[in-house]
């Protein structure tokens, strides 16, 4: 139930070759709460991304999802059992529009076109703004539509929880805290996130519970308001 943990990761480790990317890490992701690790450059944010979703070889530690071993099971068996990485970097299909890329969302899911287009319907009423765009060339759009819409094609996919890699990434202010509240509406209507994050501000704002990742190792953890509080956070990531 809420508030329990969907997803315990105990001891993770990930090396490159000689590089230890991540050094014994554990952590929880309660359900139908937002939690942020949030770190420097090169912490090993996105290494932990990636050996949650499959992506990198793990060299030790366990990844349990709901009861399931996700530690050595195939990407896709992960993005199955409900584990889905918004696309980085915005990968949208640029020469598809808006519509197209949020119908390959569902691609993997067994859902007549009603339902289909019923589910796109709701991601439109979460961005309106993909709505005015939607017959548009997904390349046409901004920086933050792409986000926008890289968001909302993971939510096709119909996610238990929900993995975002730095979504604020060359984002206007602005449009942060846009997606941002988005994400928390998204929340709040029950879905698990996991966000990964160098906006430390706004990441601690939204999250219930916050990690602070330092060289491959957690250093701190609390709720997002004790961090945003805590004096070595606010020196080392928010320029007190
Ligand atoms: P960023 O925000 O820049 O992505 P990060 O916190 O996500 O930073 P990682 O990208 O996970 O950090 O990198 C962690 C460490 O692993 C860094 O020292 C990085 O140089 C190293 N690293 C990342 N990817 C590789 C790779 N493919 N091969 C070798 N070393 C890597």
């Amino acid at each position: 139930q809420l508030g329990q943990p969907l997803l315990q990761v105990r001891d993770l480790r990930v090396a490159y070759g000689q590089i230890q990317a991540v050094k014994g890490i554990s952590f929880d992701l309660p359900l139908g709460r937002i939690t942020t690790l949030v770190g420097a450059n090169g912490a090993g944010k996105s290494t932990t991304l990636l050996a949650l979703s499959g992506l990198v070889k793990k060299a030790g530690g366990s990844v349990d999802f709901d009861g399931q071993d996700l530690s050595t099971m195939a990407p896709h068996r992960i993005v199955q059992s409900g584990v889905v990485q918004v696309a980085e970097g915005r990968a949208t299909l640029t020469t598809l529009t808006v519509h197209e890329n949020l119908e390959l969302g569902a691609y993997t899911r067994r859902i007549g076109k009603a339902e289909r287009e019923a589910e796109i319907e709701r991601i439109y009423q979460l961005f309106p703004r993909l709505k005015e765009r939607a017959g548009g060339l997904a390349g046409n759009m901004s920086g933050g539509e792409q986000q926008m819409l890289a968001i909302g094609r993971a939510l096709m996919a119909k996610p238990r929880l929900l993995l975002l890699d730095e979504p604020s990434m060359g984002l206007a202010p602005i449009i942060v805290q846009d997606i941002f509240r988005t994400l928390r509406e998204i929340n709040r209507s029950g879905l698990t996130i996991f966000l990964v994050e160098q906006n430390v501000r706004q990441a601690l704002k939204i999250a219930d519970r916050a990690y602070v990742l330092e060289t491959g190792r957690i250093v701190l953890e609390g709720s997002g308001q004790q961090l945003l509080g805590d004096p070595k956070v606010q020196e080392a990531y928010l320029g007190h």
